[in-house]
């Protein structure tokens, strides 16, 4: 694994990237990274994450305590570290509000499944996690029935999206996959029809899957 100081760089790399693609506004979004146990990196509240610099880096415990950093710590500290907790493989968090993926987080509409082959290797099923009050333990815990292996992206409720992985820039391109397939769906769906990759297809896809190694509840594997 990285030094911390590399870790702190790519956090402020990340940061920029989320924002120069759209997916936060001002002074949205938040990333943490797990660098031991009991101690995560996490990115500093009222701070445009496109403009970081390593040393605005914040240092909490496992409960979310500020141990190092001048600024305090994001207030979505809770959400990231109800994930580290459930899935102890995950090592980077990183959250934003995606516009087009956020649109189908403020409507009743539900994000269709086997239509694009690699949004389905790459995501798999993608939850969505009830609305509670940013920042608050309880909206946390509304994460909790969809952590398990076979996840690492879920949409928030009236809120945004949430990813998750080994290592921050997969966490980062699971929120990029998710924008991207929204934004296919929804120019689609203007131009005609979806046309879904049909049962037979989507069972021999989800069998490379698993031979790939990568967990899907689908396939059962
Ligand atoms: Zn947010």
């Amino acid at each position: 694994m990285a030094c911390e100081e590399e870790i702190r760089g790519l956090i402020c790399d990340i940061g920029r990237r989320m924002y120069e693609k759209d997916f936060i506004a001002a002074n949205d979004g938040n990333i943490s990274v797990r660098i031991d146990e009991d101690r995560f990196l996490c990115t500093p509240t009222d701070v445009s994450k496109g403009f970081m610099k390593p040393e605005m880096i914040a240092v909490v415990d496992g409960q979310g305590r500020q141990i190092e950093g001048p600024i305090p710590r994001t207030s979505e500290i809770f959400m990231h570290l109800e994930i580290y907790k459930a899935l102890p493989h995950v090592r980077a968090v990183a959250h934003a509000h995606p516009p087009h993926a956020t649109a189908y987080a403020i409507t009743d509409a539900k994000l269709p499944s086997g239509i694009l082959p690699e949004v389905e290797v790459l995501l798999g099923e993608v939850p969505v996690a009830a609305y509670d009050t940013p920042g608050t333990k309880s909206f946390a815990q509304n994460l909790r029935p969809h952590l398990k292996q076979t996840v690492n992206t879920i949409l928030l409720s009236n809120h945004g999206v949430v990813a998750f992985d080994q290592t921050l820039e997969k966490a980062y391109f699971h929120l990029e996959t998710l924008e991207m397939y929204c934004r296919i769906l929804l120019i689609g769906m203007q131009i005609g029809n979806i046309r879904p990759l049909g049962e037979l297809k989507m069972r021999e896809l989800l069998e490379s899957k698993r031979r790939m190694g990568l967990a899907d509840d689908r396939c059962g594997g």
